[in-house]
């Protein structure tokens, strides 16, 4: 049975798990949907963050978001890329971290969530804390208090 004096961990600010803003690919809500189907192709993500232009969260969006948009009864229609707006196929309810959240908090929505957007007190987005990050830091410590 693993035992742990856990609450030191799951009081850690998340702050210094945080992948930053900068690492972050992301969309616009002004964006085509063309070009948000490029970013996630080519990074590789099933799903980015979708902010505005002065950096505050709007939302998620997935490549399966921009495909049911484009679905057609008997074919894709790849030519509606272009004129669909990020903000019309995102998720906007996202469920966020504040800055100021502990591990413990992290630890709880992650369980539903493959990453999570962490934004400052004025809502700016500030980076992700994923589920990779999370479970990396909770073996890391389960490991050195049962050694
Ligand atoms: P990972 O734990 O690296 O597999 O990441 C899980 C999910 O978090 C990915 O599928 C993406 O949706 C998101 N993600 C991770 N790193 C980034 C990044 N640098 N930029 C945008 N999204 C990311």
């Amino acid at each position: 049975m693993i035992s742990v004096n856990n609450r030191a961990l799951l009081d850690m600010p998340i702050s210094e798990f945080i992948i930053s803003s900068e690492k972050v690919a992301h969309v616009q809500s002004g964006n085509s949907a063309e070009h948000a189907l490029l970013v996630l192709t080519k990074t590789g993500y099933s799903s980015i963050p979708v902010l505005d232009m002065k950096y505050r969260l709007q939302g998620l969006l997935s490549t399966k978001m921009i495909t049911e948009a484009i679905l057609g009864l008997e074919r894709i229609e790849y030519e509606k890329l272009s004129d669909i707006r990020v903000e019309e196929v995102m998720d906007p309810a996202v469920v966020y971290l504040k800055l100021s959240d502990t591990f413990q908090r992290a630890l709880d929505l992650v369980i539903n969530h493959a990453f999570l957007c962490v934004v400052d007190e004025d809502g700016t987005f500030v980076g992700i804390m994923t589920r990779r990050i999370i479970l990396k830091q909770l073996k890391k410590y389960i490991y050195q208090h049962n050694a």
